[in-house]
């Protein structure tokens, strides 16, 4: 049989649908059937592994799985032995210390004593270890803000990502001590084969990336003004510049950041640019 790379990926949480969504725009196509534990990719050397984000880790370490993506808070709290070999981008949100909203905050030394409830006690006991605090830290696995409220801890420390869900429950954010996006994480010792597909992987990953953060432009301009124009749009090498059937006029295309544009679209226009189409751009090898 074919060596294939066993991918674990959450079954159903807040990272799943982004890590699916990244899989297929890679280009590998599987059928994911509802309730499906495991399924083939059928046009890559994939198996797919839908199981409960905590329990990757561990999976990825025991070979179980070859490569997982998760929370980095998770990989983190469970010390996992496996290799973070791609930051991915989604899922970001950050581990913070809340009070009761009523609690005047003077600063961190405050949580020296107390008792605090969380589901990530070596991330907070290493935060802790480097202020030179001593908490009473309680760990407990889900509904960690509802603790101070029925009086098992004086403050939490929690995944926080808009803060509403903080706030409902009477707490306030006061520190954050870790900040996570998902990452993809390796087994050590893949082996040769496993390698190979990981690396092929790796790689269309990072063209997705890529595409994600830039555009394709195109805009008209006077002839006169493309030397202006191309000065603020470099492009992978230099723009592709063809000429309209309008006489002193020229096309011009050219790839940009995301976040470029909006700051240079008021340069363009005034250098003379016309008709400027932004467009997303699907995969982008550089
Ligand atoms: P499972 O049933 O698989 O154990 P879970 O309830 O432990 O799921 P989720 O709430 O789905 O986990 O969160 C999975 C991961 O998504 C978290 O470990 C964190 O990295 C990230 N995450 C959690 N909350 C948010 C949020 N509000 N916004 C963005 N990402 C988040
Ligand atoms: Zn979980």
């Amino acid at each position: 049989m074919q060596t294939q790379l066993r991918i674990a990926v959450q079954k159903s949480g807040r990272l799943s649908d982004d890590s699916i969504q990244l899989i297929r725009e890679c280009g590998i196509k599987f059928y994911n059937g509802a309730g499906k534990l495991k399924t083939e990719a059928t046009n890559f050397p994939a198996e797919l592994l839908f199981l409960r984000d905590d329990d990757i880790p561990r999976y990825v370490e025991d070979g179980v799985a070859d490569i997982g993506i998760i929370g980095e808070n998770v990989f983190v709290e469970t010390q996992s032995q496996a290799d973070l070999v791609k930051r991915l981008g989604f899922s970001k949100c950050r581990l913070s210390l809340a009070l009761p909203k009523a609690v005047d905050y003077q600063g961190v030394q405050q949580f020296d004593g107390m008792r605090i409830a969380t589901s990530y006690p070596n991330l907070l006991n290493k935060y802790f270890a480097g202020k030179g605090i001593k908490a009473d830290i309680h760990e407990i696995s889900g509904s960690v803000e509802i603790a101070p409220s029925i009086g098992l801890a004086d403050a939490v420390c929690d995944i926080v990502s808009s803060g509403s869900t903080l706030l409902s429950n009477g707490l306030k954010e006061v520190e954050t001590i870790f900040e996570s996006e998902a990452v993809m994480i390796a087994r050590k010792e893949l082996g040769p084969l496993k390698e190979a597909i990981l690396k092929k992987l790796l790689f269309r990953i990072e063209s997705v990336q890529k595409a994600k953060g830039n555009r394709y432009i195109l805009l008209n301009a006077p002839n006169t003004a493309i030397a202006k124009i191309t000065n603020l749009l470099p492009g992978i090498k230099s723009p592709t510049i063809l000429p309209l059937a309008e006489e002193g006029w020229s096309s011009l295309h050219s790839v940009i950041g995301e976040d470029e544009f909006w700051d240079i679209i008021e340069s363009l226009k005034e250098a003379g640019a016309q008709g400027i189409l932004v467009v997303p751009i699907e995969k982008m090898i550089a």
